[in-house]
């Protein structure tokens, strides 16, 4: 599928050992792990292991129009590093180095491939911080949190992955080598490139390094998980957090489904009587503010005369985290089968449409939300016993979206549009501003070589 001279000058740029055919090579590769999209056979797979392996063999394809799709970790909920069918798949999982952590210039520099907690730990022992932390923390690659924009809880004070891309080096689809964004914290020289690209899953350019924001480490964190009478109540009391003038860290929903879910996966923390829970994170530069404003917060949560705070401490503390991220697996294995969204509405509109998606329960199909309430953001899930069911859960999926665009939402909060969603775009976006966008990719990528078919519907 492959033609013999771009072949044999990728032997040369890699070395044999890392042109991988493999059946298990080829079916790793042709698709993103947990995305419910179609495998598509690559043509074939690379392993690159140096910044300069990378740039010569992405040059190396476009130079014989050859399309291609760069992998991180493949953890993409959208799939975007599944490949177009015949893309070669550049894995950069190995070009993972931290280049340099400048303790003074609160910034770094690393590789795409550097898993995201491996650098969080290396920030933390600087005394700094990296605030993006989406629950895949573990497995995830920075370079596919920059495609993806990649947030997490903590998203809701810090911002997502773009609020942290200072600048970097990308090769783009003409095979030009571009140092893009800056090294100072403010900086308004031409357009914003940093911005356009982070978020760009893949479609704009190959990244090759970053240079990335941190902050200085929050001395102080408090953690409480409120509980709830009813799943209305833990939406509409995100209201009261706002209204009392109070930014916490983070503010998870997990509403009454999700909270069984997690139950019958084993984690007893919340006990059986919950209906709904917030979990509300402080944190602060000086110690003991994080408790007095979690206090402050509990307090506004008395005007739900049955709700109960939980301060979590020491190994409760680590349970309910481990909970949090464990929400998506308690959901897939609560009925054997699910179907998940990503989306966000406008802040005002949260509770509302929580209590709209609740009432579409119907015969074979519960309805479970959690997400990052602070931003709107929720993790739609219909969960299903059989097989019999799927038809009625697309349905109902079809119509969560519809839903979430008549509240002036959007269908992808977090995980990007990629294949799952690209027929959708065009409900959410006016034509005219696809058309623009579509004429932006030409610019960066005239050939449509770099992880062609992603985002727009064809
Ligand atoms: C259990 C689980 C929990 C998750 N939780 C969250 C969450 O809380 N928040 C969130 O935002 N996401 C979440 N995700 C989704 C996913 O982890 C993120 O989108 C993550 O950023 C993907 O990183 P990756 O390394 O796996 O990228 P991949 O899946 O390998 O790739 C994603 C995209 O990035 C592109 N890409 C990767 N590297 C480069 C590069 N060097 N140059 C150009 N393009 C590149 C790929 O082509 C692809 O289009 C979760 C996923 C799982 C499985």
């Amino acid at each position: 599928l492959i033609k013999k001279p771009l072949l044999q000058e990728l032997l040369r740029i890699v070395g044999p050992e890392n042109v991988l055919s493999t059946p298990e090579a080829m079916a790793y590769a042709s698709k993103d792990m947990a995305t419910s999209v179609l495998p598509k056979m690559p043509a074939l797979v690379l392993l690159v292991h140096t910044r300069e392996e990378l740039i010569r063999a992405t040059k190396a394809c476009l130079e014989h129009g050859q399309a291609l799709v760069v992998r991180g970790a493949g953890t993409g909920k959208s799939g975007g590093a599944t490949p177009d069918a015949d893309c070669v798949v550049i894995d950069i999982s190995k070009l993972n180095r931290i280049i340099a952590i400048h303790k003074a210039g609160l910034l770094a520099e690393l590789e795409p491939g550097v898993i995201l907690s491996d650098f969080q730990r290396a920030v933390d022992q600087e005394g700094l911080f990296y605030p993006p932390d989406p629950a895949s923390v573990a497995m995830c690659t920075i370079g596919g949190n920059v495609a993806e924009n990649a947030g997490g809880p903590s998203t809701f004070k810090y911002g997502s992955t773009r609020e942290y891309l200072l600048g970097g080096q990308a090769i783009l689809g003409t095979g030009e080598v571009v140092d893009f964004g800056k090294r100072c914290m403010k900086g308004v020289a031409g357009y914003d490139l940093a911005s356009l690209l982070c978020g760009s899953e893949g479609t704009l350019a190959v990244f090759c390094s970053f240079i990335v924001r941190l902050l200085p480490k929050p001395k102080d964190r408090a953690l409480a998980l409120f509980l709830f009478a009813k799943d209305e109540d833990a939406l509409d009391a995100t209201q009261a957090v706002f209204a009392g003038g109070f930014r916490p860290r983070s503010m998870e929903y997990i509403d009454s489904t999700c909270l069984e879910a997690l139950l019958a996966l084993g984690f007893k923390a919340i006990g059986e009587e919950a209906c709904s829970a917030l979990m509300i994170e402080c944190d602060a530069s000086v110690i003991g503010a994080a408790v007095l404003e979690l206090k402050s917060i509990a307090h506004l949560m008395e005007q739900w005369p049955k709700s109960r705070a939980i301060l979590a401490e020491g190994a409760a503390r680590d349970e309910i985290f481990t909970m949090r991220k464990s929400l998506s697996e308690a959901c897939s294995k609560y009925l054997g089968h699910k179907l998940s969204e990503d989306i966000a509405v406008p802040l005002s509109a949260i509770a509302e449409f929580g209590r709209w998606f609740k009432a579409q329960e119907q015969k074979g199909l519960k309805c479970g939300l959690f997400g990052h309430a602070g931003d709107g953001n929720l993790h739609v899930q219909i969960m299903f016993k059989s097989a019999a069911h799927q038809s009625a859960a697309e349905a109902l999926r079809h119509q969560v979206l519809l839903q979430v665009l008549k509240k002036q939402g959007t269908l992808s909060a977090e995980h990007g549009i990629g294949l799952q969603k690209k027929d959708y775009l065009a409900l959410e976006q006016s034509k005219a501003l696809i058309e623009l966008q579509k004429r932006i990719k030409s610019a960066f990528d005239p050939h449509g070589l770099l992880n062609p078919g992603k985002i727009f519907a064809s």
